[in-house]
């Protein structure tokens, strides 16, 4: 005699509709275990197959149906006391949790090891456009600097040309122009010849031609407009003159994170001075083993595959990005394809140099019927949940399970959407049905 035997003849009657009562078992002396059990097992569905309908039509032994304290568990119901669904006094979560069993897209998630390295789509190397001895340095390495700061400024003989050129031609700009005026002023009053007029004004754009094209030259060496308005012996507003030195400013917002540049060194164009990188984002380099190369390029990159990263030195944070990259060729001793993710990195925990743990997450394109891990309990390898019945009473519904996703678990068979089960907390009710059974059940 098992205990899976009394359970049949009760479900054998609760299945038909009528009421079998069984005699004499452990502490109800007139509960006989009976040993024809056997016979019916193949008959009839087992624990936690049943439909609440049948459950409800069942009679025990007692003459009772889920309400008795002694056989429910025979059943697969639970009563579960209110006080466990209610967090305790002082306590923000219960001990047992529902949920209302719901389709979605899941999420499948492809873990990856890897790498944080700088953004180099933003990475600038700064290099002077004319050769020249470094004068001076303003920006030491890990310096933050703004677009247009001066990084280091440059004593260069091509630029002093160029300079004395600008302000030779910026001379004879303005004195043609004053001889012009003069020649048309004249020929206005009828004492000077037209001729004389003209050949003032052909030389005098001439020599704004030149003006021009030497303010030019000097915009190519990399002088800005306020540059050559400080130099410009006509304002007298600012004449803190860089006198003769080109500065070099920082073509983008960054972070100086190479400097080679020395006072008294000699620069030239293509020498990297310094390297500025925007750190506000970084990638993360990670291999996709060939196994889940299909799952992955199930996405594309254009729609966002979201990764999550998390690093050794903030065990607690996850940091989200998107996938930019993969690699068009396996790495014939890792066996993985290199992935690629950009990370917001505004608040600059993230390091180049980092090693990263991450999860590629890839959704289904359909809606899944899922609970959560902890939900699912097994029982001689049987799956199954507890499903709300009604009031405080819990059903044990057994299921098949199918695929495993980040949220959860898949559910072939026995649930439907709607249906309330218990998640947090449904191993206190398997091991209820348990303790049930050993307390009231007949023993070998
Ligand atoms: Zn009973």
């Amino acid at each position: 005699m098992n205990m899976s035997a009394i359970s049949k003849n009760w479900l054998l009657a609760a299945i038909a509709g009528s009421t079998l009562v069984l005699a004499g078992c452990g502490k109800n002396p007139a509960h006989k275990c009976e040993g024809n059990a056997e016979a019916e097992e193949e008959q009839e569905g087992k624990v936690g197959d049943l439909t609440v309908e049948q459950v409800l039509r069942a009679k025990c032994p007692h003459g009772l149906t889920i309400e008795c304290n002694e056989c429910r568990y025979e059943v697969g119901v639970v009563k579960v006391d209110p006080s466990l669904i209610q967090p305790a006094k002082g306590a923000t979560t219960s001990l047992v949790k529902t949920l209302q069993v719901a389709k979605s897209q899941m999420t499948t998630a492809v873990n990856i090891t890897g790498e944080v390295r700088m953004n180099e789509n933003s990475a600038v190397h700064v290099t002077p456009r004319i050769s020249g001895v470094v004068r001076a340095v303003y920006v030491d390495i890990g310096a933050e600097v703004t677009k247009g700061d001066v990084l280091f400024t440059l004593d260069s003989v091509e630029l002093g040309q160029a300079l004395s050129d600008w302000e030779k031609n910026l001379a004879m700009a303005e004195l043609s122009g004053k001889n012009f005026q003069r020649e048309k002023s004249l020929y206005e009053k009828k004492v000077g010849p037209e001729s004389d007029m003209i050949e003032a004004q052909m030389k005098h754009e001439e020599y704004q031609i030149a003006l021009k094209a030497s303010e030019q030259k000097l915009h190519v060496l990399g002088l800005t407009e306020e540059d050559v308005a400080k130099i410009n012996p006509n304002n007298h507003d600012s004449h803190d003159s860089l006198s003769g030195a080109l500065a070099v400013r920082a073509p983008s917002n960054g972070t100086i994170i190479e400097k080679h540049a020395v006072v008294g060194e000699l620069v030239e164009p293509g020498k990297d001075t310094m390297v500025l990188a925007d750190l506000d984002s970084v990638w993360a380099w990670g291999g996709v083993y060939e196994r889940d190369l299909g799952l992955v390029l199930k996405r594309k990159l254009a729609d966002g595959i979201p990764v999550e990263l998390s690093v050794p030195a903030f065990p607690d944070a996850l940091f989200r990005g998107q996938m930019n990259y993969i690699g068009a060729t396996m790495d014939e001793a890792t066996r993985t394809i290199k992935v690629r993710t950009v990370i917001d990195n505004k608040d600059r925990r993230l390091r180049p140099g980092m090693f990263c743990q991450g999860r590629i997450l890839i959704t289904t394109d359909e809606e899944v019927l899922a609970i959560p891990k902890v939900a699912l309990l097994t029982d001689e390898g049987v799956d199954f949940v507890f499903t709300h019945m009604q009031d405080d009473y819990y059903l044990r519904t057994n299921v098949q399970k199918g695929r495993d996703f980040a949220e959860g678990v898949e559910i072939l068979k026995g649930l439907a959407p709607g249906q309330m089960i218990v998640t947090d907390g449904a191993f206190i009710l398997k091991s209820d049905v348990l303790k049930a059974k050993m307390g009231a059940g007949c023993a070998d």
